[in-house]
């Protein structure tokens, strides 16, 4: 078995489409569908003339469970790879229901008209799955993904007893554009101007977007000024660790790109509301009124993330720091990291850094599924599978990790 159809045809799914190909022994047949099926045919193309594969391709709008049911039925997978956006998340799990097939993610849901998201609209699925007999592993790119994986993992081996939790996200990478986002622009800024959000004593606390920042220090790196961001992998990790006092998340972000948002959100062109626009006719015959959402507009004229790969330097580095009683009953702490070169990176799939960080965990987290590792029926978080076999994979597959003992988490 190894039937897998991947959704999307954007960066993250060009990269998890290399790395599938890579390890074409356990995918034995490969599709990849999205909504421009010109975008897929061209990665085929490349693909299957580099790797030797037999990848083909569909046109499918997620956002329709007829379309989506009708291609499973007609292909059949084993597990369908969602990469497309938040927004698909729930069609997609619908229409695995319906066609009995298993599914994973990366991005939890997020309607589209509001900038929110949680884990309640995939986590009412549970049951279903279960008595379907079909898994759904969720949120399995780099952040949320691998920082799961990282602290199930420490809790599995040096830890009794988690007790703080912080994930550091540090992009040090320099594109040479003023601005731009590594990856989808629209669901970047929706995230990234939220509200800051952080766990402690059993509740959640909240801040003004970019109120709590840090200077900290990243292997091979040096000091990156980094913000409190809400971060969604923060809302399963407490609840399958509740030894956790406080769990939070930091991302770096330069002087620049923020002075660059703040312009964003004071002209209001990060609205996700529909605004009336007058655009002149396709005919000539004056202008006509439609109706645009700012943000999605600023989207088409930003840098396609999916472009920043041949200017790329520098390198990423994301892990956790953590805090608890480790096994010897006294107080230790432990630091797991990867740095990706985006030079690497796009050498080997034509994809940057972060598209590369959440490829290679997506691709990993299906070939746990393939090869039986991780198969639990119901709708689950990564952090309730055994880590081992995937923590195995990060090192041979392009992420290979590190580990400080008992150093200064500076947190
Ligand atoms: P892109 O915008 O590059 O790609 C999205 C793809 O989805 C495009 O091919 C797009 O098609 C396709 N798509 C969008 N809507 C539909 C639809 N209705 N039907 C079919 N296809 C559709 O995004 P990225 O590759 O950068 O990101 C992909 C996912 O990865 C996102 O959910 C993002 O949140 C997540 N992510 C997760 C990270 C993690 O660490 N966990 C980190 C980074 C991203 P078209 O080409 O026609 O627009």
């Amino acid at each position: 078995m190894g039937k897998i159809l991947i959704i999307g045809c954007g960066g993250v799914a060009t990269v998890a489409a290399h790395k599938i190909c890579q390890n074409k022994d356990t995918f034995t047949d490969i599709r990849i569908a999205s909504r421009t099926k010109s975008k897929c045919d061209a990665l085929a193309e490349l693909l299957n003339k580099r790797y030797g594969t037999n990848v083909t391709t569909a046109a499918v709008d997620a956002d329709s469970v007829p379309q989506l049911v009708a291609l499973m039925n007609e292909y059949k997978p084993d597990m369908v790879l969602n990469l497309a956006l938040p927004y698909q998340d729930l069609t997609i799990m619908d229409a695995c229901l319906e066609t009995g097939c298993n599914y994973m993610d990366t991005a939890n849901y997020e309607p589209k008209d509001e900038a929110h998201f949680e884990y309640s609209w995939q986590w009412a699925y549970r049951e279903r799955f279960e008595k379907a007999g079909l898994t759904a592993i969720l949120g399995c790119g780099f952040d949320p993904g691998v920082t799961s994986i990282y602290t199930a993992y420490a809790a599995k081996h040096h830890f009794k007893e988690i007790q703080y939790l912080d994930i550091v996200d540090c992009n040090a990478g320099n594109h040479h554009k003023a601005f731009a986002t590594n990856f989808n622009p629209e669901i970047n800024i929706r995230e990234i101007t939220q509200k800051g959000l952080y766990y402690e004593n059993g509740k959640y606390i909240e801040t003004e977007p970019m109120e709590i920042h840090k200077t900290l220090n990243y292997p091979n790196i040096g000091p990156r000024e980094s913000y409190l961001l809400h971060h969604e992998e923060i809302e399963s990790l407490v609840i399958n660790y509740p030894t956790i006092r406080r769990a939070r998340f930091w991302m770096t972000f330069g002087e620049a790109y923020l002075k660059h948002l703040e312009v964003i959100q004071n002209i209001g062109i990060d609205r996700i509301d529909e605004i009336e626009y007058k655009a002149p006719a396709a005919d000539g015959s004056g202008d006509v009124v439609v109706k645009i959402v700012p943000l999605q507009f600023l989207k088409a004229v930003l840098p396609n993330p999916q472009d920043l790969g041949s200017n790329y330097e520098g390198e990423t580095s994301i892990g956790c720091r953590i805090r608890g009683i480790g096994n010897d009953g006294k107080e230790h702490t432990y630091y797991v990291y990867n740095n990706c070169s985006h030079q690497a990176a796009y050498e080997e799939t034509g994809m940057q850094g972060v598209s590369y960080t959440t490829g290679v965990p997506a691709m990993i987290g299906a070939l746990m599924f393939m090869k039986g590792l991780w198969v639990k029926p119901g709708v689950h978080n990564v952090e309730e599978f055994d880590p081992d076999p995937f923590m195995d994979e990060l090192n041979k597959q392009g992420l290979p990790w590190h580990e400080i003992h008992d150093g200064d988490l500076e947190l």
